[in-house]
């Protein structure tokens, strides 16, 4: 095996082929002397030692010669460098590559530095999650071209065969794949393949989240603690058919969307992760939005689906578990010992998740109140776009780590019948538990990106956090609503808020984040914001434009993420009568809480008050019984390998 190290000592073929000539020719001549010297010669042996001796001259003579040129050769390069070292020393700003401790062309690498880092960058940013989750490949929408233009705009000379095999190769196997030395954990992906659903109000939300990565980075890791939410991943608990060993199969089941027709709803036969993605912020990085990283500690929180839920309230307590977690501690809290001023949650836009959901906005103004925050900011991406999200990054590894997991069965012996249903609830509550458990128990070994994994079960029974109560006078100085982006702020009146401990007044002046709005340089078109007055954040978000009036107070000017939210504010701060209070007429009815009615409304599923519905109007869907079974897993492998281990959304 050729080592990787150079050595000292370059091959020299030539000289080996005529040394081992010339013992060949040594050993016959002295075998020919010894049989001559022994009387066994016959006639014409003395002519043969005579040839055999004069072969063995010349080739000697021509080793000779060879290793007097290597050697000459050896003076004159040594020369030569010494030569072109003294004159680099005479004119350093002379930049010469000839001189190389190694032998061949050097990668570009070698004088490009930071190149493969550059490519890193521009494909990470913009970029989401791999397919299915199953590789931590970022997967990146952009083309090979683009790439290449963008490190030769960048000031990097690399021709476009050089980029791409940087690049992971398609088939490592082949050919060409060996030719892929040095890559990057990127691989480029057809433009027409990129399954995520465009939505009317991506780049809304784009600007949104640029624009809480640009704060986070101007501030910095010390005043700014940034997580990442996500419960969309489910954990069946499958029965394999009797006659096989019978393992309880678990796998991670992945919804990417919300799509109307199979929002999976009611108890499932599943255990339900919620996973926190701590975020990094790097120092020094100001107004570079990659400064927010991807990595930092995760913690999990694991329930049963059947019998306990992930609610707006488990989110909440889960977010004050996590800020007393020793993990986090270095994210999460300040030099003053308490948790950093500035809070930023970037959550999946599910109906328990989004910050328009009020029970959402009432334990953010708890969390904003208990640490004291000057600002607490939770938003999330347009519908279909959440693989953004980035805590999605952290799922490709912990999926992964659960594809082969095979938990023994009947641990606490068998709670359901031939068919996966249940029948006995109370050994299925401690199964449950013991799957929980061990769920748990595998992720916490795990090490993300150099950075732990906490996760724990949660049995159900819990006792959840109360939320603070507020005026709806405090409600409208502090809290801004919108369809995607909650934000909470301290208010200017020190007799209300206590004094600030970061520097986001400096730079949101006006208290909170302003609307996004389109601009262009030709034709030149810069929207005038109204005189003196905030115009709703959502002014410009395509797919609201219709509703903004509606949801606006016409005495005030506020601006609400619902026509009910507003109607309370009429209420409440101006006493105006609310005349006829317009109700929402929902396309379908998913599911029902106490007070609550999971609805689907235009594109998107969300809890609304029952008094705020049409309930005449509401199509009541054939209502189909929630699927409560365990899925029968015949034949194990067969089952991984239908793809089971991740569950697509198309
Ligand atoms: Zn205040
Ligand atoms: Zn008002």
């Amino acid at each position: 095996m050729p080592s990787l190290s150079v050595s000292t000592t370059a091959p020299t073929p030539k000289q080996d082929a005529l040394k081992s000539e010339i013992s060949v020719l040594e050993v016959e001549l002295n075998a020919t002397v010894r049989k001559r010297d022994a009387g066994l010669g016959k006639d014409g042996i003395e002519k043969k030692i005579k040839k055999l001796r004069h072969d063995t001259d010349v080739k000697k003579k021509e080793l000779k010669n060879k290793l007097l040129r290597a050697e000459n050769m050896r003076k004159f390069r040594a020369k030569q460098k010494a030569q072109v070292l003294s004159l680099k020393s005479a004119h350093p700003n002379v930049q010469s590559s000839s001189i190389r401790t190694q032998p061949g062309r050097p990668a570009l690498e070698e004088n490009q530095s930071g190149l493969l880092q550059v490519i890193c960058d521009i494909a990470t940013h913009g970029s989401s999650a791999a397919d299915r989750r199953r590789s931590e490949v970022l997967r990146t929408c952009k083309t090979l071209d683009e790439l290449h233009a963008r490190l030769v705009e960048d000031g990097f000379f690399i021709s476009r065969t050089s980029t791409y095999r940087r690049l992971i190769p398609k088939y490592s196997g082949s050919l060409e794949g060996k030719r892929h030395v040095t890559t990057v954990p990127v691989r480029l992906c057809r433009a027409q393949t990129d399954r995520h659903r465009d939505h009317a109000d991506q780049y809304f939300c784009k600007a949104t989240a640029n624009g809480l990565e640009e704060l986070a980075s101007v501030l910095g890791p010390e005043q700014v603690v940034f997580i990442s939410q996500d419960d969309k991943a489910k954990v069946p608990i499958g029965k394999t058919a009797a006659k096989v060993q019978a393992p309880v199969l678990m796998h991670v089941s992945y919804k990417v969307r919300l799509d109307d027709h199979d929002f999976a709803v009611g108890e499932r036969h599943q255990l339900t992760p919620s996973v926190y993605a701590g975020i990094i912020i790097k120092e020094n990085c100001m107004g570079r939005k990659e400064a927010v990283t991807y990595s930092g500690p995760t913690y999990i929180v694991i329930r049963s689906g059947k019998h306990s839920s992930s609610t707006a309230t488990t989110h909440a307590k889960d977010l004050i578990k996590l800020l007393t977690l020793n993990d986090f501690k270095n994210l999460a809290i300040g030099k003053d010992g308490k948790v950093k001023p500035v809070m930023i949650l970037s959550v999946d836009g599910g109906p328990d998740e989004n910050p328009r959901y009020k029970k959402v906005i009432s334990n953010c103004i708890s969390h904003f109140k208990e640490y004291d925050l000057d600002g607490l900011f939770v938003f999330t991406n347009a519908p279909g776009r959440s693989a953004y999200n980035r805590v999605e990054r952290r799922m490709a590894p912990l999926s992964r780590e659960l594809a082969t997991v095979v938990l023994p069965y009947e641990h606490y012996g068998s709670h359901l019948d031939s068919q996966g249903k249940t029948i006995d609830n109370e050994l299925e509550l401690i199964n449950f538990q013991h799957a929980g458990e061990t769920l748990a128990e595998i992720w916490s070994q795990m090490v993300i990106d150099g950075h732990n994994v906490i996760a724990e079960y949660v049995p159900p029974g819990e006792t959840l956090p109360e939320t603070a109560q507020v005026s709806d006078t405090w409600y409208g100085n502090h809290v801004r609503e919108s369809q995607y982006f909650l934000q909470i702020t301290k208010c200017a009146d020190d007799s209300c808020c206590a004094p600030r401990r970061s520097a986001l007044k400096n730079i949101l002046y006006q208290g909170f984040f302003p609307a996004p709005f389109p601009m262009s340089q030709n034709p030149f078109r810069i929207p005038n914001p109204d005189e003196g007055r905030e115009i709703p954040y959502d002014t410009y978000c395509p797919s609201i434009k219709d509703d903004i009036t509606g949801r606006t107070c016409t005495i005030c000017g506020l601006y609400f993420a619902s026509k009910s939210s507003m109607n309370n504010h009429r209420k409440n701060v101006h006493g105006s009568a609310v005349h006829h209070m317009s109700r929402v007429r929902p396309l379908r009815v998913l599911s029902r809480r106490p007070q609550e009615v999971l609805c689907i409304v235009k594109e998107s599923v969300e809890w609304i008050d029952v008094e705020a519905i049409d309930e005449e109007k509401i199509i009541t869907s054939e209502d189909i019984p929630p699927d409560t079974t365990a899925p029968v897993i015949y034949d194990v492998s067969e089952w991984i390998d239908a793809g089971n281990v991740f569950v697509e959304d198309d």
